[in-house]
Protein backbone atom coordinates (compact mmCIF):
# COMPACT_ATOMS: atom_id res chain seq x y z
CA UNK A 1 0.00 0.00 0.00
CA UNK A 2 2.57 2.74 -1.23
CA UNK A 3 -0.07 5.24 -1.94
CA UNK A 4 -3.04 4.88 0.98
CA UNK A 5 -3.97 8.76 0.52
CA UNK A 6 -5.13 8.40 -3.43
CA UNK A 7 -6.57 4.31 -2.56
CA UNK A 8 -8.36 6.01 0.70
CA UNK A 9 -10.08 8.98 -1.28
CA UNK A 10 -10.76 6.90 -4.39
CA UNK A 11 -12.58 4.11 -2.43
CA UNK A 12 -14.24 6.56 -0.46
CA UNK A 13 -14.98 8.88 -3.38
CA UNK A 14 -15.86 6.51 -6.53
CA UNK A 15 -19.24 5.37 -7.49
CA UNK A 16 -21.28 8.21 -5.76
CA UNK A 17 -23.16 10.90 -7.00
CA UNK A 18 -24.83 13.20 -3.63
CA UNK A 19 -26.16 15.98 -5.79
CA UNK A 20 -28.56 13.27 -8.34
CA UNK A 21 -29.81 10.89 -5.41
CA UNK A 22 -30.94 14.46 -3.19
CA UNK A 23 -27.61 14.75 -1.18
CA UNK A 24 -28.01 10.71 -0.54
CA UNK A 25 -24.22 9.97 0.21
CA UNK A 26 -24.63 6.17 -1.03
CA UNK A 27 -26.22 5.72 -4.38
CA UNK A 28 -29.57 3.85 -4.52
CA UNK A 29 -30.06 -0.26 -4.83
CA UNK A 30 -31.34 -0.88 -8.18
CA UNK A 31 -33.45 -4.16 -7.98
CA UNK A 32 -34.05 -4.10 -11.52
CA UNK A 33 -34.41 -7.30 -14.20
CA UNK A 34 -36.68 -4.98 -16.98
CA UNK A 35 -35.25 -1.93 -17.93
CA UNK A 36 -37.49 -0.51 -20.09
CA UNK A 37 -36.77 1.65 -23.57
CA UNK A 38 -38.02 5.65 -23.85
CA UNK A 39 -38.46 4.69 -27.63
CA UNK A 40 -38.29 2.59 -30.30
CA UNK A 41 -35.04 4.24 -31.60
CA UNK A 42 -33.88 3.79 -27.95
CA UNK A 43 -34.97 -0.02 -28.55
CA UNK A 44 -33.18 -0.86 -32.04
CA UNK A 45 -30.18 0.36 -29.63
CA UNK A 46 -29.84 4.32 -31.62
CA UNK A 47 -28.27 5.11 -29.68
CA UNK A 48 -27.33 2.19 -27.45
CA UNK A 49 -28.83 3.14 -24.15
CA UNK A 50 -26.56 2.11 -21.26
CA UNK A 51 -29.04 -0.74 -19.38
CA UNK A 52 -31.61 -3.15 -21.66
CA UNK A 53 -32.07 -5.88 -18.83
CA UNK A 54 -31.02 -6.77 -15.59
CA UNK A 55 -28.97 -9.60 -16.26
CA UNK A 56 -26.93 -7.26 -18.49
CA UNK A 57 -26.17 -4.84 -16.16
CA UNK A 58 -27.62 -2.10 -14.09
CA UNK A 59 -26.69 0.91 -12.41
CA UNK A 60 -25.61 -0.93 -8.96
CA UNK A 61 -23.44 -3.64 -11.40
CA UNK A 62 -21.81 -0.73 -12.90
CA UNK A 63 -21.24 1.60 -9.96
CA UNK A 64 -19.36 -1.47 -8.91
CA UNK A 65 -16.98 -2.31 -11.76
CA UNK A 66 -16.72 1.28 -12.26
CA UNK A 67 -14.77 1.37 -8.75
CA UNK A 68 -13.12 -2.02 -9.09
CA UNK A 69 -11.96 -1.41 -12.46
CA UNK A 70 -10.41 1.93 -11.03
CA UNK A 71 -8.87 0.08 -8.58
CA UNK A 72 -7.72 -2.71 -10.99
CA UNK A 73 -6.25 0.23 -13.28
CA UNK A 74 -8.56 -2.40 -15.45
CA UNK A 75 -10.62 -1.41 -19.03
CA UNK A 76 -13.51 -2.46 -17.56
CA UNK A 77 -14.66 -4.93 -15.16
CA UNK A 78 -17.53 -7.97 -15.38
CA UNK A 79 -19.22 -8.84 -11.69
CA UNK A 80 -20.34 -12.06 -11.15
CA UNK A 81 -22.25 -14.40 -8.52
CA UNK A 82 -19.54 -15.73 -6.85
CA UNK A 83 -15.58 -15.92 -7.33
CA UNK A 84 -15.74 -18.72 -8.98
CA UNK A 85 -17.91 -17.58 -11.22
CA UNK A 86 -15.41 -15.16 -12.49
CA UNK A 87 -12.67 -18.23 -12.53
CA UNK A 88 -15.14 -19.78 -15.03
CA UNK A 89 -15.95 -16.73 -16.73
CA UNK A 90 -12.68 -15.57 -17.58
CA UNK A 91 -11.40 -19.07 -18.49
CA UNK A 92 -13.54 -19.72 -20.96
CA UNK A 93 -13.33 -16.35 -22.78
CA UNK A 94 -9.94 -17.34 -23.62
CA UNK A 95 -9.81 -21.05 -23.95
CA UNK A 96 -11.93 -23.67 -25.90
CA UNK A 97 -12.24 -26.76 -27.67
CA UNK A 98 -9.01 -28.17 -28.62
CA UNK A 99 -6.77 -25.49 -27.05
CA UNK A 100 -4.48 -25.94 -23.59
CA UNK A 101 -4.49 -24.11 -20.33
CA UNK A 102 -1.64 -24.36 -17.88
CA UNK A 103 -3.21 -24.09 -13.75
CA UNK A 104 -1.45 -23.87 -11.40
CA UNK A 105 -1.20 -26.99 -9.12
CA UNK A 106 -1.95 -25.06 -5.83
CA UNK A 107 -5.09 -23.27 -7.31
CA UNK A 108 -8.16 -22.79 -5.57
CA UNK A 109 -9.65 -26.16 -4.80
CA UNK A 110 -12.98 -25.70 -6.83
CA UNK A 111 -11.20 -23.89 -10.08
CA UNK A 112 -9.26 -27.07 -10.12
CA UNK A 113 -12.16 -29.21 -9.71
CA UNK A 114 -14.20 -26.98 -12.91
CA UNK A 115 -10.95 -27.65 -15.12
CA UNK A 116 -11.08 -31.59 -14.54
CA UNK A 117 -14.70 -32.27 -14.70
CA UNK A 118 -16.30 -29.18 -16.74
CA UNK A 119 -12.99 -28.00 -19.12
CA UNK A 120 -11.73 -31.24 -20.23
CA UNK A 121 -15.20 -32.86 -20.87
CA UNK A 122 -15.54 -29.62 -23.13
CA UNK A 123 -12.21 -30.50 -24.82
CA UNK A 124 -9.76 -28.55 -23.35
CA UNK A 125 -6.70 -30.22 -22.53
CA UNK A 126 -5.50 -28.99 -18.83
CA UNK A 127 -2.27 -29.05 -17.21
CA UNK A 128 -0.98 -28.43 -13.89
CA UNK A 129 2.03 -27.08 -13.74
CA UNK A 130 4.16 -26.33 -10.44
CA UNK A 131 3.90 -23.04 -8.84
CA UNK A 132 7.73 -22.75 -8.49
CA UNK A 133 8.50 -23.67 -11.89
CA UNK A 134 11.65 -21.96 -12.84
CA UNK A 135 10.57 -22.38 -16.25
CA UNK A 136 7.38 -22.19 -17.47
CA UNK A 137 7.87 -21.78 -21.12
CA UNK A 138 8.80 -25.41 -21.64
CA UNK A 139 5.22 -26.16 -21.03
CA UNK A 140 3.57 -24.50 -23.35
CA UNK A 141 2.70 -25.99 -25.93
CA UNK A 142 1.32 -24.91 -30.03
CA UNK A 143 -2.23 -24.62 -28.42
CA UNK A 144 -1.51 -22.92 -25.20
CA UNK A 145 -4.06 -20.11 -24.98
CA UNK A 146 -4.40 -20.04 -21.15
CA UNK A 147 -1.59 -19.15 -18.53
CA UNK A 148 -3.49 -19.29 -14.98
CA UNK A 149 -1.75 -17.53 -11.67
CA UNK A 150 -2.78 -18.11 -8.33
CA UNK A 151 -0.36 -16.09 -5.99
CA UNK A 152 0.29 -16.95 -3.28
CA UNK A 153 -1.64 -20.61 -4.41
CA UNK A 154 -4.58 -21.10 -1.75
CA UNK A 155 -3.76 -23.26 1.30
CA UNK A 156 0.15 -23.26 0.51
CA UNK A 157 0.80 -20.11 0.11
CA UNK A 158 3.65 -20.26 -2.77
CA UNK A 159 3.86 -16.99 -4.73
CA UNK A 160 5.52 -17.86 -8.07
CA UNK A 161 7.58 -15.26 -10.19
CA UNK A 162 4.97 -13.77 -11.82
CA UNK A 163 7.01 -11.30 -13.92
CA UNK A 164 9.15 -13.94 -15.29
CA UNK A 165 5.94 -16.01 -16.12
CA UNK A 166 4.38 -13.07 -17.96
CA UNK A 167 7.36 -12.37 -20.34
CA UNK A 168 7.48 -16.11 -21.31
CA UNK A 169 3.50 -15.59 -21.59
CA UNK A 170 3.58 -12.76 -23.88
CA UNK A 171 6.13 -13.93 -25.81
CA UNK A 172 4.49 -17.01 -27.08
CA UNK A 173 0.93 -14.88 -27.17
CA UNK A 174 -0.77 -16.86 -24.40
CA UNK A 175 -3.19 -15.22 -22.21
CA UNK A 176 -2.24 -14.69 -18.52
CA UNK A 177 -5.24 -14.71 -16.05
CA UNK A 178 -4.48 -13.86 -12.19
CA UNK A 179 -6.75 -15.25 -9.23
CA UNK A 180 -6.23 -11.82 -7.21
CA UNK A 181 -8.49 -12.88 -4.05
CA UNK A 182 -5.54 -13.05 -2.04
CA UNK A 183 -4.15 -9.74 -2.26
CA UNK A 184 -6.60 -7.37 -3.85
CA UNK A 185 -5.47 -4.56 -5.89
CA UNK A 186 -4.54 -2.82 -2.85
CA UNK A 187 -1.47 -5.15 -2.66
CA UNK A 188 -1.11 -6.16 -6.07
CA UNK A 189 -2.50 -4.70 -9.48
CA UNK A 190 -2.23 -7.66 -12.14
CA UNK A 191 -2.63 -5.59 -15.06
CA UNK A 192 0.04 -3.56 -14.03
CA UNK A 193 2.66 -6.38 -14.30
CA UNK A 194 1.27 -7.21 -17.86
CA UNK A 195 -1.51 -9.78 -16.88
CA UNK A 196 -4.45 -9.58 -19.14
CA UNK A 197 -7.03 -10.80 -16.83
CA UNK A 198 -7.76 -10.03 -13.03
CA UNK A 199 -10.33 -12.43 -10.95
CA UNK A 200 -11.19 -11.55 -7.38
CA UNK A 201 -13.69 -13.40 -5.26
CA UNK A 202 -15.22 -10.61 -3.56
CA UNK A 203 -16.79 -12.86 -0.94
CA UNK A 204 -13.51 -12.47 0.66
CA UNK A 205 -12.06 -9.38 2.18
CA UNK A 206 -13.76 -6.77 -0.24
CA UNK A 207 -17.46 -7.74 0.59
CA UNK A 208 -15.19 -8.30 4.27
CA UNK A 209 -18.39 -9.35 6.24
CA UNK A 210 -18.92 -13.12 5.49
CA UNK A 211 -22.56 -12.10 4.22
CA UNK A 212 -22.45 -12.06 0.62
CA UNK A 213 -21.51 -14.21 -2.59
CA UNK A 214 -19.93 -11.91 -4.95
CA UNK A 215 -17.08 -12.11 -7.88
CA UNK A 216 -15.35 -9.96 -11.14
CA UNK A 217 -13.57 -9.94 -13.74
CA UNK A 218 -10.91 -7.01 -14.65
CA UNK A 219 -9.68 -6.94 -18.17
CA UNK A 220 -7.26 -5.16 -20.32
CA UNK A 221 -8.79 -2.71 -23.31
CA UNK A 222 -7.75 -6.14 -25.57
CA UNK A 223 -9.23 -8.89 -23.35
CA UNK A 224 -12.37 -7.36 -21.60
CA UNK A 225 -15.19 -7.43 -24.70
CA UNK A 226 -14.27 -11.19 -24.93
CA UNK A 227 -14.74 -11.32 -21.12
CA UNK A 228 -18.54 -9.55 -21.46
CA UNK A 229 -19.14 -11.42 -23.80
CA UNK A 230 -18.60 -14.61 -21.94
CA UNK A 231 -20.77 -13.72 -19.18
CA UNK A 232 -23.64 -12.54 -20.98
CA UNK A 233 -23.57 -15.86 -22.94
CA UNK A 234 -23.37 -18.25 -20.03
CA UNK A 235 -25.46 -16.08 -18.14
CA UNK A 236 -23.79 -15.14 -15.19
CA UNK A 237 -24.84 -11.84 -13.19
CA UNK A 238 -24.23 -10.63 -9.60
CA UNK A 239 -27.24 -10.15 -7.45
CA UNK A 240 -27.91 -6.46 -6.58
CA UNK A 241 -28.16 -6.88 -2.83
CA UNK A 242 -24.75 -8.60 -3.15
CA UNK A 243 -22.86 -5.94 -5.52
CA UNK A 244 -23.92 -2.83 -2.87
CA UNK A 245 -22.56 -5.28 -0.29
CA UNK A 246 -19.42 -5.50 -2.14
CA UNK A 247 -19.37 -1.12 -3.02
CA UNK A 248 -19.86 -0.62 0.68
CA UNK A 249 -16.96 -3.24 1.54
CA UNK A 250 -14.55 -1.59 -1.02
CA UNK A 251 -15.26 1.75 1.09
CA UNK A 252 -13.16 0.40 4.36
CA UNK A 253 -11.58 -1.92 2.46
CA UNK A 254 -7.94 -0.08 2.53
CA UNK A 255 -8.64 0.30 6.57
CA UNK A 256 -9.56 -3.48 7.46
CA UNK A 257 -6.04 -4.72 5.28
CA UNK A 258 -4.13 -2.63 6.68
CA UNK A 259 -5.25 -4.07 10.28
CA UNK A 260 -5.41 -7.65 9.03
CA UNK A 261 -1.93 -7.36 7.70
CA UNK A 262 -0.68 -6.67 11.15
CA UNK A 263 -2.81 -8.96 12.77
CA UNK A 264 -1.72 -11.67 10.32
CA UNK A 265 1.79 -11.04 11.19
CA UNK A 266 1.55 -10.94 14.99
CA UNK A 267 -0.38 -14.40 14.78
CA UNK A 268 2.14 -15.69 12.18
CA UNK A 269 5.20 -14.34 13.85
CA UNK A 270 3.79 -16.00 16.96
CA UNK A 271 3.80 -19.68 15.38
CA UNK A 272 6.48 -19.80 14.28
CA UNK A 273 8.25 -19.63 17.30
CA UNK A 274 5.78 -22.58 18.44
CA UNK A 275 7.25 -25.94 19.34
CA UNK A 276 3.96 -27.30 18.13
CA UNK A 277 4.29 -25.91 14.99
CA UNK A 278 6.74 -26.69 12.32
CA UNK A 279 6.06 -24.69 9.55
CA UNK A 280 3.95 -21.36 9.27
CA UNK A 281 3.23 -20.81 5.22
CA UNK A 282 2.92 -16.61 5.18
CA UNK A 283 4.47 -14.84 1.96
CA UNK A 284 5.86 -12.40 4.00
CA UNK A 285 7.96 -15.00 5.95
CA UNK A 286 11.22 -15.54 4.95
CA UNK A 287 11.09 -19.09 5.29
CA UNK A 288 7.56 -19.13 2.72
CA UNK A 289 8.37 -21.26 -0.50
CA UNK A 290 8.36 -18.46 -2.99
CA UNK A 291 8.85 -15.47 -0.56
CA UNK A 292 11.63 -13.74 -2.60
CA UNK A 293 8.35 -13.05 -5.30
CA UNK A 294 5.82 -12.06 -2.66
CA UNK A 295 8.60 -9.23 -1.52
CA UNK A 296 9.42 -8.37 -5.03
CA UNK A 297 5.93 -8.07 -6.38
CA UNK A 298 3.51 -7.04 -3.65
CA UNK A 299 3.27 -4.34 -1.35
CA UNK A 300 2.04 -6.23 1.76
CA UNK A 301 0.07 -9.32 3.05
CA UNK A 302 -3.48 -9.82 4.24
CA UNK A 303 -4.42 -12.07 7.10
CA UNK A 304 -4.74 -15.56 5.37
CA UNK A 305 -2.48 -17.95 5.73
CA UNK A 306 -1.22 -21.46 7.09
CA UNK A 307 0.78 -23.46 9.46
CA UNK A 308 1.92 -26.80 9.60
CA UNK A 309 2.01 -29.15 13.40
CA UNK A 310 4.21 -31.66 14.05
CA UNK A 311 1.65 -33.49 15.08
CA UNK A 312 0.20 -36.12 12.22
CA UNK A 313 -2.27 -38.11 14.91
CA UNK A 314 -6.08 -36.23 13.41
CA UNK A 315 -7.90 -37.92 16.44
CA UNK A 316 -5.53 -34.99 18.71
CA UNK A 317 -6.21 -32.83 15.90
CA UNK A 318 -10.03 -32.84 16.35
CA UNK A 319 -9.49 -32.31 20.21
CA UNK A 320 -7.83 -29.23 19.04
CA UNK A 321 -10.01 -27.97 16.64
CA UNK A 322 -13.18 -28.89 18.06
CA UNK A 323 -12.08 -26.76 21.80
CA UNK A 324 -11.72 -23.29 19.76
CA UNK A 325 -13.71 -20.47 20.94
CA UNK A 326 -12.86 -18.03 18.55
CA UNK A 327 -11.52 -19.48 15.70
CA UNK A 328 -14.56 -21.29 14.11
CA UNK A 329 -14.03 -23.71 11.79
CA UNK A 330 -15.40 -23.19 8.20
CA UNK A 331 -14.23 -22.33 4.78
CA UNK A 332 -13.71 -18.65 3.20
CA UNK A 333 -11.84 -16.03 4.95
CA UNK A 334 -11.45 -12.54 5.19
CA UNK A 335 -14.20 -11.66 7.02
CA UNK A 336 -14.24 -9.51 10.40
CA UNK A 337 -14.30 -12.77 12.41
CA UNK A 338 -11.47 -15.29 13.02
CA UNK A 339 -11.44 -19.01 10.75
CA UNK A 340 -9.93 -21.73 10.75
CA UNK A 341 -9.78 -24.45 8.26
CA UNK A 342 -8.00 -28.08 8.07
CA UNK A 343 -7.12 -29.07 4.76
CA UNK A 344 -4.71 -31.67 3.52
CA UNK A 345 -2.93 -30.84 0.19
CA UNK A 346 -1.77 -34.10 -0.72
CA UNK A 347 -5.30 -34.83 -1.61
CA UNK A 348 -5.64 -32.33 -4.38
CA UNK A 349 -1.96 -32.17 -5.89
CA UNK A 350 -1.27 -33.98 -9.26
CA UNK A 351 2.20 -31.86 -10.56
CA UNK A 352 4.06 -31.47 -7.22
CA UNK A 353 3.51 -34.55 -4.54
CA UNK A 354 2.93 -32.62 -1.29
CA UNK A 355 5.11 -34.77 0.78
CA UNK A 356 4.71 -33.05 4.49
CA UNK A 357 3.22 -35.36 7.10
CA UNK A 358 2.24 -33.34 9.71
CA UNK A 359 -1.44 -31.35 9.83
CA UNK A 360 -2.31 -28.50 7.91
CA UNK A 361 -4.32 -25.61 9.39
CA UNK A 362 -5.41 -22.45 7.33
CA UNK A 363 -6.33 -19.13 9.43
CA UNK A 364 -7.92 -16.18 8.48
CA UNK A 365 -7.30 -13.14 11.56
CA UNK A 366 -9.92 -11.75 11.96
CA UNK A 367 -10.72 -8.41 14.44
CA UNK A 368 -10.73 -10.26 17.83
CA UNK A 369 -8.50 -9.11 20.53
CA UNK A 370 -5.31 -10.18 19.66
CA UNK A 371 -4.13 -12.01 22.82
CA UNK A 372 -7.64 -14.06 23.12
CA UNK A 373 -6.80 -14.93 19.74
CA UNK A 374 -3.53 -16.07 21.47
CA UNK A 375 -4.89 -17.67 23.95
CA UNK A 376 -7.09 -19.60 21.93
CA UNK A 377 -4.60 -20.90 19.90
CA UNK A 378 -2.24 -21.63 23.23
CA UNK A 379 -5.34 -23.86 24.21
CA UNK A 380 -5.63 -25.60 21.66
CA UNK A 381 -1.90 -26.86 21.05
CA UNK A 382 -2.61 -28.05 24.86
CA UNK A 383 -5.49 -29.75 23.81
CA UNK A 384 -3.48 -31.43 20.95
CA UNK A 385 -0.63 -32.60 23.15
CA UNK A 386 -3.01 -33.79 26.16
C1 LIG B 1 -12.85 -18.45 -2.22
C2 LIG B 1 -11.96 -18.38 -3.38
C3 LIG B 1 -12.48 -18.36 -4.69
C4 LIG B 1 -13.94 -18.57 -4.97
O1 LIG B 1 -14.73 -17.56 -4.49
P1 LIG B 1 -16.29 -17.78 -4.16
O2 LIG B 1 -16.77 -16.39 -4.04
O3 LIG B 1 -16.34 -18.58 -2.91
O4 LIG B 1 -16.88 -18.52 -5.32
C5 LIG B 1 -11.61 -18.20 -5.73
N1 LIG B 1 -10.28 -18.09 -5.52
C6 LIG B 1 -9.75 -18.13 -4.30
C7 LIG B 1 -8.28 -18.01 -4.15
C8 LIG B 1 -10.57 -18.29 -3.19
O5 LIG B 1 -10.03 -18.37 -1.97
Amino acid sequence: MTNPQKTGTLLTHISTDPQKYDGAVNIPLHRASTIVFNSYADFEGRPKPPFVYGRAGTPTSAAFEQAVAALEGAAGSVSTCSGLSAIVTAITAFAGSGDHVLIPDNAYGPNRKFCEKMLSHCGVEVEFYAPLTQDIGKQFRKNTKVLFIEAPGSLTFEVCDIGAFVTAAKAANITVIMDNSWASPLLFRPLDHGIDVSVMSCTKYISGHSDAMLGVVSATEAAYPKVKATALALGICAGSEELYIGLRGLRTLHIRLKEHQERGLEIARWLEKRPEVKRVLHPALASCPGHENWKKYFKGSCATFSFILHETDKKKFARMLDGFQLFHMGASWGGYESLCFPEQPASCRTATPWTEEGLLLRLHVGFEDIDDLKKDLEQGFKRLLS
